[in-house]
């Protein structure tokens, strides 16, 4: 055992199962303490995810009381600042786990670099994926532009390697502090109110993260492919705020998954196929984390028009299904995937406001904000990612309403000024005449944009490209 502190520095890893940096630290030391640097400047802009980092804290930072492991929070507005202060102190070394983010991942190797000039033990553990990032590639050595041959390289590649083993998390000896000013949990919490009503729907915990797990799969996911399009069910998993802060990784994911030894197993795991591709994508392509991935999108016309956006953002363009999404967003920090994609849609084709807008807000408000998932996401809708969406196919809200929320269960619960529409109406209020139930102007809004002039102008706009 090494006399050395070990230090385990935590970044979207939250987790006692398959935290390699966290056994390997307690494998190495008798004393080893978990650290978490906050960046204050980083989360003004992820208002969401600071909720969920600081709650996270405060349960983890139980978890590990009870194995002699003290987490301690730093404050700082630059990680290379403070690593250049740390390798002053010589008695310690470090351990972490990747997040596969090219900032990241280019930080780590300057990191090692730094620790070994230095002569401080440094290890970097695999994070929160099935394969790492550079494993998946074409016969020819270049990476994956379409998502289904990746997902058959990459399904195969995963069930042919050894899987990670879990090793254990050994309780030291000691708890014992390392940092000066470590901060509480609660100081992290943001100064925003409206980030206070999560707590109703979400409770940040890797025991909270396998019980939903295991309960998804005792009662939803035979039906996964069948129900996962309806955004007034509870047919998708709710995992992503977990994965994304590495409350469970999505090995234990798989391995759960496969023990169920059925065949509908394989829609839901395509879908952590997905967010292996967007990886994947994001790391060969970092370019499309600031643009598109499609050049030929940088020419594309679209307008700037702040009151159209806000009207967006706050969940008031007339149209009953778009404003069910952002106001599901802005209350619980989740939307559902169908309806992510029709309010993106709605953004980028109706209002012709740019994709990079949306992601912003959306990585605002989103307690599983990851910008794999999102910038992809987001270009997926606008038709400028990889194996995107065709920009000419325009959903028309009003049919995804009538597909995809028929009686109208999801826009009541959001919209509840619809409550009383009849279910034909209840997706084109605009056509309900009955002025004793509902008035459009008095009771809700009209359709800032008219549907069929705004799907002819962005045909037009995506022709000039
Ligand atoms: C415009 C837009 C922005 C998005 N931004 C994000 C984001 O910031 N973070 C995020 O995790 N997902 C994002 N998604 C993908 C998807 O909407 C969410 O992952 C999903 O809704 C999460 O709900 P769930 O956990 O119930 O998913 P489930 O259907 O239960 O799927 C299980 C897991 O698979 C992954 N997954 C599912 N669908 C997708 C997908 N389409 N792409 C990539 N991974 C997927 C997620 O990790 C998810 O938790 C975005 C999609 C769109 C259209």
């Amino acid at each position: 055992m090494n006399e050395k502190i070990g230090l385990c520095w935590l970044r979207d890893d939250f987790r006692i199962k398959k935290n390699f940096a966290l056994s390997e630290a307690t494998k190495n030391h008798k004393r080893v303490v978990a650290f978490y640097l906050f960046k204050s400047n980083q989360y003004k802009k992820q208002e969401a995810q600071q909720w969920w980092i600081s709650k996270s804290l405060q349960d983890f930072t139980t978890q590990l009381n009870n194995l002699n492991i003290k987490l301690e929070i730093i404050k700082t507005e630059s990680y290379k600042h403070f690593f250049e202060k740390l390798i002053l102190k010589k008695n310690f070394s470090i351990y972490w786990n990747k997040v596969y983010e090219p900032n990241y991942l280019k930080f780590d190797i300057y990191l090692s670099k730094i620790f070994e000039k230095k002569n401080i033990h440094n290890k970097i553990f695999k994070g929160n994926i099935l394969n790492e990032v550079w494993e998946i590639k074409k016969e020819d050595g270049t990476p994956f532009k379409v998502f289904t041959p990746f997902w058959r390289r990459a399904e195969k590649y995963y069930l042919e390697k050894i899987p990670s083993s879990d090793k254990k998390i050994i309780k030291c000896k000691k708890k014992i502090s390392f940092f000066k000013n470590s901060l509480n949990y609660n100081d992290i919490l943001p100064n925003k109110s409206w980030v206070n009503k999560f707590k109703e729907n979400w409770h940040p915990s890797e025991e909270n993260a396998l019980k939903e797990l295991k309960k998804f799969i005792e009662n939803s996911i035979e039906n996964y492919s069948e129900q996962r399009n309806y955004p007034y069910i509870l047919g998708t998993s709710k995992l992503s705020p977990f994965i994304k802060h590495g409350q469970i990784h999505v090995e234990t994911i798989w391995e759960e998954c496969v023990k169920k030894k059925d065949k509908k197993i394989s829609k839901f795991l395509a879908e952590i196929g997905w967010r292996e591709f967007n990886h994947s994508l994001i790391n060969n392509f970092p370019y499309m984390l600031k643009g598109n991935y499609s050049k030929k999108f940088d020419k594309f016309p679209w307008e700037k028009n702040l009151k159209l956006l806000s009207f967006w953002k706050k969940g008031l363009t007339g149209y009953p299904i778009v404003d069910a999404g952002m106001r599901e967003l802005y209350k619980t920090g989740w939307m559902h995937n169908r309806v992510r994609m029709i309010v993106g849609s709605f953004l980028v084709k109706h209002l012709l406001i740019d994709w990079r807008e949306g992601e912003k807000h959306f990585r605002n408000c989103l307690l599983d904000f990851n910008e794999a998932n999102n910038v992809s996401g987001w270009q997926w809708v606008a038709g400028c990612g990889a194996d995107a969406a065709p920009y000419f196919r325009i959903f028309n809200p009003i049919l995804q309403g009538e597909k995809f929320d028929k009686e109208g269960k999801y826009v009541r619960k959001w919209v509840p000024e619809l409550k009383n529409i009849p279910n034909k109406f209840i997706h084109k209020p605009w056509e309900f005449k009955n002025e004793k139930v509902f008035n459009l102007e008095r009771d809700y809004i009209s359709p800032i944009v008219n549907h069929e002039k705004a799907r002819v102008k962005a045909l037009n706009a995506f022709k000039k490209i």
